[in-house]
């Protein structure tokens, strides 16, 4: 059986420190060998301060990297951001100005390895660098998700999909969120994380996982070697059914190990913790989905006035369903795949994913949470 450790902890360098260091000595951190190239993956999605809740907290990466060279380890820091350049959010997310003096290296994944990792895949390509990893530390950060409700240990490992292959991928699994989280289980099969530890200190609730969500102190950090564990204690904390997290729902049916952790710690309750509205709405016959997806399933909107007319979303969007002309912004609802990815992107909070009325009808008709 997997064990995940909970502790509570603040952004304070001097407690802070310890407790990760006693939470890598517990969960995997034994293997870390001297010369061992030990590649730590935070979750970088996009340039933004700590207090934004938006990247893993630079003090959580420092200690960990300070762990890792105490052993005579390389660690070295990568991700494959959404948005904007890795330098940028280095720099802006104050892990670089946190890490300064240290011997580390910063490489974002940009060369991918192919795996074969079975049906209905086939052959997906991760980055070589996570995969050839001595060591994999994967850093996630406990935040909402407009399309997979949270996005925790297994959903962080996205970020080992390189550059552009994002979005095509968005596209290929479409509006299905359960064909998304079978791709994303699979990912979290050929990377193979040693260790997980979650960012549980300043979270994210409301609308995230980007400048829409909105941050909320919860005080904890979890580890454990087995991030389907930690992401299924997560639920438990949030006080969520664990399939509603649909990696956790992909995973049990898998049978992979993992889903019956045992808690090391004082697991807080945490209420009210607001997530985001989904309707899993897409059923019948193929031919309907279309016109399903466009009346029942949440869809993205602008807020015009905060609307900078940046670009970032229409250069991002897989679909390409995002018109625009000097004023605003157009959404194509039959083109869009409800993949939120321009939500996550937009570097400004101008979008939220929004419930259809008859969408909103459907999800209380049928009981969907
Ligand atoms: S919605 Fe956001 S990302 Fe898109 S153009 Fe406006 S500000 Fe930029
Ligand atoms: S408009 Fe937004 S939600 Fe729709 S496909 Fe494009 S990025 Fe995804």
């Amino acid at each position: 059986m997997s064990i995940v450790y909970v502790r509570s902890a603040e952004y304070n360098y001097q407690t802070l420190r310890p407790v990760v260091f006693e939470l890598l000595n517990s969960s995997g951190g034994d293997q870390i060998c001297k010369d061992s190239r030990v590649v730590i993956k935070p979750n970088l999605l996009a340039p933004a301060s700590p207090e934004k809740a938006i990247v893993t907290h630079p003090l959580i990466v420092k200690a960990v990297a300070e762990y890792v060279l105490e052993k005579g380890a390389k660690p070295c820091i990568s991700d494959s951001p959404a948005l904007g350049s890795f330098e940028k959010i280095l720099k802006e997310s104050g892990i670089k100005k946190a890490l300064e003096g240290f011997d580390i290296e910063y490489a974002p994944f940009k060369e991918s390895k192919v795996i074969d990792v079975g049906e209905p895949f086939k052959k997906i390509e991760v980055a070589a660098d996570a995969v050839n990893a001595d060591i994999l530390i994967n850093l996630p950060k406990l935040k909402t998700h407009a399309h997979m409700l949270l996005t925790l240990g297994i959903k962080n490992l996205f970020g080992c999909i390189v550059g552009m292959k994002k979005p095509e991928w968005h596209l290929r699994t479409g509006v299905d969120r359960e064909m998304f989280a079978k791709l994303l289980v699979k990912i979290y099969q050929a990377v193979k994380p040693d260790i997980t530890i979650l960012d549980g200190i300043l979270s994210m609730e409301g609308q995230g996982p980007g400048k829409a969500g909105t941050p909320r102190e919860v005080g904890v950090l979890m580890a454990s070697r087995n991030a389907l564990s930690l992401d299924m204690t997560v639920c438990k904390m949030l006080g969520i059914a664990p399939d509603r997290v649909l990696t956790n729902k992909i995973a049990i049916e898998e049978g992979m190990a993992g889903a019956d952790p045992d808690i090391d710690g004082e697991l807080p309750e945490i209420k009210a913790f607001r997530l985001p509205e989904i309707t899993p709405v897409v059923f019948g016959p193929k031919r309907i989905h279309g016109l399903l997806r466009r009346h029942l399933v949440q869809r993205p909107e602008c807020n015009d006035k905060i609307c900078k007319l940046c670009g970032e979303c229409w250069k991002y969007c897989p679909a390409q369903a995002i018109e625009h002309d000097n004023k605003k912004i157009r959404f194509d609802y039959d083109k869009c795949i409800r993949c939120y990815c321009c939500i996550e992107v937009c570097p400004h909070g101008a979008l939220k994913s929004k419930e259809t009325v008859t969408g909103k009808i459907a999800r209380n008709v049928l009981k969907l949470k």
